[in-house]
């Protein structure tokens, strides 16, 4: 079997661990338990999804392989694309879990830009009964302000109120690395986390969902209620330098 799909989940990383980063990325202002975690992640998350690959049954991979390909050859309505995309994600996050940093009430990422296009806005807000807005065309590709100030309106108490129903992006981002420290929002400079590369499932989901797209925070304006929840340098300060 060739398929798109295998060879997104073989490929070990999406970013950018591989790549020194340069003063022009700003890696002087980093502290130096980040840099030196830098130097081994690419390696520690490289044995990582060599393990979380060992787990994928042929079963999952064929269910992926069918599932993208019907998306992309326009064979799979929009909302049943996406809740199949959801749950394949569900799956497969559920093999992922044990080898990523990701633990519940570790909310980082969720501070972070979320891209979500209109059709999954309308499915989130109907099965959280949230109303959703249209984001006016400048918000459109534009990240909405985010940070420790501004989380995703769905965070509450450190942990996301929707989490049946959060977003792809959501579902499918994995930290490989031993624990949340290149996760630490660093101002002005982004630290490249080695996420598992599930670009298969996001191509589909693109192909589903792109025209429209826009941050989380722009379909479901509002303020998160718990902005004190991850406070900078909470893991640093746990880091070995
Ligand atoms: S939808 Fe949930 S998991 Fe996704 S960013 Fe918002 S609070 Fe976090």
């Amino acid at each position: 079997m060739s398929s798109c799909a295998i060879v997104s989940l073989m490929t070990p990383l999406s970013e950018t661990p591989n790549r020194p980063l340069t003063p022009a990325d700003g890696v002087d202002r980093l502290p130096r338990a980040i840099r030196l975690r830098l130097e081994v992640a690419g390696e520690t998350a490289q044995r990582q999804v060599e393990a979380f690959n060992a787990t994928l049954g042929k079963a999952l991979l064929a269910r992926i392989d069918t599932t993208v390909r019907r998306i992309l050859a326009g064979r799979m309505k929009r909302r049943a694309g996406l809740l199949a995309l959801w749950a394949i994600a569900d799956d497969v996050g559920a093999r992922a879990a044990r080898f990523a940093a990701c633990r519940r009430g570790c909310a980082h990422c969720c501070h972070t830009p979320v891209a979500i296009g209109p059709a999954e806005a309308r499915l989130i807000a109907e099965r959280s009964g949230r109303p959703m807005a249209s984001p006016p065309l400048s918000d459109r590709w534009v990240s909405a302000e985010y940070g420790y100030h501004r989380p995703c309106v769905f965070l509450r108490n450190g942990e996301c109120s929707i989490h049946a129903h959060r977003p792809l992006a959501c579902r499918t981002l994995f930290n490989l690395d031993v624990d949340a420290l290149l996760c630490e929002l660093i101002p002005g400079v982004t630290v490249p986390v080695p996420y598992l590369n599930l670009q298969a499932l996001h191509l589909a989901y693109a192909a589903l969902n792109l025209e429209g797209a826009a941050d989380i925070r722009s379909f479901f304006p509002g303020d998160g209620e718990d902005v004190e929840t991850v406070a900078p340098g909470s893991t640093l300060d746990d880091a070995s330098a």
